[in-house]
């Protein structure tokens, strides 16, 4: 169907722990959606403190917005949905109404829940004018209809979270519905090297290998680029082992691989 996931909290299998830097992002969402969740009386007086329906993950590619969904979700205690903008609009045309209400009322059964949206952009993008096909635009009628239908007590309980790598392809009407909007940023010098840790935490490395050298020389990657490097450096010494095997060198027992070095990595960017 048009949902792409739903995971109950304890399958997620990824914390906050998991997610390298975003250190402030983390601590937000654990104000606006964690403790809503987690801790609703605190939440249900007055009129000050009313947990947000609506929050907004925006950034480059690969920077984790899909992992601090997950995340959230898991920290949360809470169900994860997940549905991707641009499927749900190009498979289901003319359905619009059917899903977007089967869609919420799942939603409630399932509270509390986060409802991923990736891409948002294609589902809830700006007005195209005339070019903008019918069925896109009823698509997201309904689904702010269905959004600002949610009753007061489940929308403690049930968390739209949008991601996009465009905020500025969003609908005034849709961001105005998403009231926060988180900055998912590209990592500098000091946050590669947290993330570069997390993925390297498990492997063989040289002892004097120099992590802070690698986080320095990999300006402008995101933790997705960082992670596909290290894929690439850890490939190496299979690489070298098969290249031996090929001219004929015969090992008895699997033999071990060697630990990793930074020319692993320089060779592998
Ligand atoms: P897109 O906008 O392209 O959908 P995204 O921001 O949702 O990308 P993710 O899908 O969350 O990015 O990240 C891709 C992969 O990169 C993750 O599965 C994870 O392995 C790795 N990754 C990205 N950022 C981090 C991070 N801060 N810590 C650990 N791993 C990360």
């Amino acid at each position: 169907n048009f949902i792409s996931a739903v995971v109950p909290p304890g399958e997620i299998g990824i914390k906050f722990d998991d997610i390298g830097a975003l250190d402030d992002v983390k601590t937000t969402l654990h104000e606006l959606a964690i403790l809503p969740m987690k801790r609703p009386e605190l939440f249900s007086h007055g009129n000050l403190l009313r947990p947000c329906k609506g929050i907004l993950l925006f950034g480059p590619p690969g920077t984790g917005k899909t992992l601090l969904a997950k995340a959230l979700a898991t920290e949360a205690g809470a169900n994860f949905i997940s549905i991707t903008g641009s499927t749900l609009t190009s498979k289901w045309f003319g359905d619009a109404e059917k899903l977007t209400k089967a869609l919420f009322s799942f939603a409630s059964k399932l509270a509390p829940v986060i409802v991923f949206v990736d891409e948002v952009d294609s589902l809830l993008g700006a007005r195209g004018g005339g070019f903008e096909h019918e069925a896109t635009r009823r698509m997201r009628n309904e689904f702010m209809a269905a959004w600002d239908g949610l009753r007061s007590k489940d929308s403690q309980r049930i968390l739209i979270l949008g991601a996009t790598n465009r905020p500025f392809d969003l609908d005034d009407a849709v961001i105005r519905r998403l009231p926060r909007r988180i900055y998912v940023d590209l990592p500098d010098a000091d946050n590669r090297l947290k993330i570069l840790k997390i993925f390297l935490a498990k492997e063989n490395i040289e002892p004097d290998f120099d992590v802070r050298s690698l986080a320095n020389a990999t300006e402008g990657y995101s933790g997705s680029d960082l992670k596909n490097l290290c894929i690439a450096a850890a490939y190496r010494p299979v690489q070298e082992l098969l290249d031996e095997e090929k001219k004929g060198k015969k090992y008895d027992t699997t033999p071990a691989l060697r630990p990793l070095n930074l020319d692993d990595f320089i060779q592998s960017k």
